[in-house]
């Protein structure tokens, strides 16, 4: 049975990696809400206009809007083996729609949450700093730079800061996700379709458990379980 993998992480958890080894090792395309509605506006129809309508009063398209565009692009082909969904479901309403869908394309869901303490979310994050020369990526914590605040390569150019990744700021961004993900993980959690699996670990530890996960070996037991 092909799968639907609902992919689920704060951000600094590393999903974007997982999601970048599932499009390359399994050929599944990565469906992202904001790009499909980006793209899809763009043609010359009723459902475009109905975006572009929304997207003009600045508002957030409703489950139902999105509900269409996901079932639209995930029927053809090159879904047909599966797919990784990216920033839906993000409601409730959402994810039962995504059940219907599921139901109908004979599609069986996994939802993954890559799972990492808030406080090494905050370290990969607020430790974050890159060569504005060369874009390598260093972090004060993991992976520092032989001098302080130099690239290995330029000792002459000072290492960067996203302005995103002040303590502050990052605190908001976890709280925000924490907040937004409850419902759907306690969702996932009670349909028996949720699979933890610990992100502290290196990418490719983390991508053997969705493997796993994905050829139905169980990783480890849910904890309400
Ligand atoms: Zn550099």
């Amino acid at each position: 049975m092909s799968k639907i993998i609902v992919l689920m992480g704060a951000p600094g958890a590393g999903k974007g990696t997982q999601a970048r080894l599932l499009q390359e090792r399994l050929h599944l395309p990565q469906i992202s809400t904001g790009d499909i509605l980006r793209a899809r506006a763009e043609q010359q129809d009723s459902l475009a206009d109905e975006i572009r309508s929304v997207q003009a009063e600045g508002k957030l398209a409703s489950d139902d809007l999105v509900g269409r565009v996901v079932q639209e692009r995930t029927s053809q082909e090159d879904c047909r083996q599966g797919y990784i969904l990216d920033g839906f479901p993000r409601t409730t309403a959402q994810a039962e729609m995504l059940e219907g869908l599921a139901a109908k394309q004979g599609n069986d869901i996994s939802a993954i949450f890559v799972d990492v303490p808030s406080e090494l979310l905050e370290k990969r994050t607020t430790g974050r700093r890159s060569c504005p020369v060369c874009g390598e990526i260093y972090n004060i914590y993991f992976k520092p730079p032989k001098v302080d605040n130099a690239c290995d390569q330029h000792p002459n150019a000072l290492l960067e800061q996203r302005a995103d990744d002040t303590p502050e700021k990052v605190r908001v961004r976890l709280e925000t996700y924490a907040r937004e993900t409850a419902p759907l993980l306690d969702y996932y959690q009670g349909t028996g379709r949720l699979h933890r699996v610990d992100g502290t670990r290196s990418p490719e530890e983390i991508y053997s458990d969705l493997e796993k996960i994905l050829n139905n070996e169980v990783v480890r037991a849910n904890p309400a379980d």
